[in-house]
């Protein structure tokens, strides 16, 4: 009775900033008994699970630099700027994403249902730090703003989540995403689950890479994850596509690159050497079809 109890307990506030800075210090003043809630969908799955809602939820709606999405020209550069608030619905409609960042859009249309991505946001699914959308936003070269000690800083989304990790009263604001110069690119995105849909993750991967017409790789990243580990960048697999013509006899040594590099989190259901295995497959085979699709124009 007392766990259920707990299971129902409703949280003593809700306070509603109406800053991204009041927001934080109301954070460092409640500290662990309070917690940031943008769409609420994984605070409240935790609670269904057993975890109690903190004493102080800290709601980040009323901030209106949250919300918005906005496609950024400046000098030579263009980026689409997506408020931490921006509801994952959102983006899978969004005509921008779907045009120059494409596998964003496919990582966001996989994850849960239509209910729940209504509420989600995309800076929620970050800050969870196992969000399926990680490893296509670092595919893709995001940059995000967060708030901290130091105010607002910019930097890698690598960088944010290394920082996160060790400071909890981290506001992210935003996520850049830089626009690809219109050139030839291989970019893809897989998730794997135990079901064909509405599936937590086992392994998710996501790559992109400059490809020339003589198949030259340059500007690679490989990202990994999936389950309840904390996507990451595989650095040294993407050193030896760098610069590389794409062969099978690279591929070969790049499936060895991740085997060796690739160091998932074993879950209920699958050991970290199925979920490495999984992960070197999905994205040296993609290269691969890459490869023979060339072959057969050549026939
Ligand atoms: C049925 C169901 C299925 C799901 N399936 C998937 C799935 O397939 N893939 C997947 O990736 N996820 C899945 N989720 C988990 C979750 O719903 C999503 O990751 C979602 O995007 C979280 O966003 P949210 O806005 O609801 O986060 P919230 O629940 O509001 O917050 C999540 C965490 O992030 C923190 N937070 C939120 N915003 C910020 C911010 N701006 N700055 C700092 N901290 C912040 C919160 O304090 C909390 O710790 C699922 C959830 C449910 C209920």
């Amino acid at each position: 009775m007392a766990e259920q109890e707990e299971i129902a307990a409703v949280p003593a506030a809700v306070y509603r900033p109406a800053s991204i800075r009041e927001a934080w210090e109301l954070k460092r003043k409640f500290n662990e008994n309070a917690a940031m809630i943008a769409g609420g969908t994984l605070l409240q799955m935790k609670r269904e699970q057993g975890i109690a809602f903190p004493p102080c939820l800290i709601s980040l709606e009323n901030i209106q630099a949250l919300q918005a999405m906005e496609f950024i020209e400046d000098g030579a550069a263009a980026y689409l700027k997506i408020g931490a608030c921006v509801r994952l619905s959102a983006l899978r409609k969004s005509l921008f994403v779907k045009k120059d960042w494409r596998i964003l859009q496919e990582a966001v249309k996989q994850v849960a249902a239509p209910a729940v991505r209504n509420r989600a946001t995309i800076g929620g699914n970050i800050c969870y730090m196992s969000g399926d959308t990680i490893p296509a936003l670092l595919a893709l070269g995001a940059k995000v703003a967060w708030f901290s000690e130091r105010g607002l800083k910019m930097d890698t989304l690598e960088v944010f989540l290394q920082q996160a990790r060790l400071h909890s009263n981290t506001i992210l604001a935003s996520i850049y995403l830089p626009k690809q110069p219109p050139e030839n690119w291989i970019s893809f995105y897989q998730k794997v689950g135990r079901r064909a849909a509405f599936t937590p993750s086992l392994v998710v991967v996501s790559v992109c890479a400059k490809v020339s017409n003589e198949n030259h790789i340059s500007r690679i990243r490989i990202a990994a994850g999936g389950g309840a580990g904390q996507p990451k960048r595989l650095t040294a697999s993407e050193a030896l596509l760098e610069g590389a013509v794409l062969s099978e006899e690279i591929l070969a040594g790049v499936y060895e690159k991740i085997m060796e590099e690739y160091d998932p989190l074993p879950g209920n259901f699958a050991s970290a050497a199925y979920l490495k295995t999984a992960a070197a497959n999905l994205i040296v085979s993609r290269f691969a079809r890459f490869l023979d699709r060339e072959d057969e124009a050549d026939e």
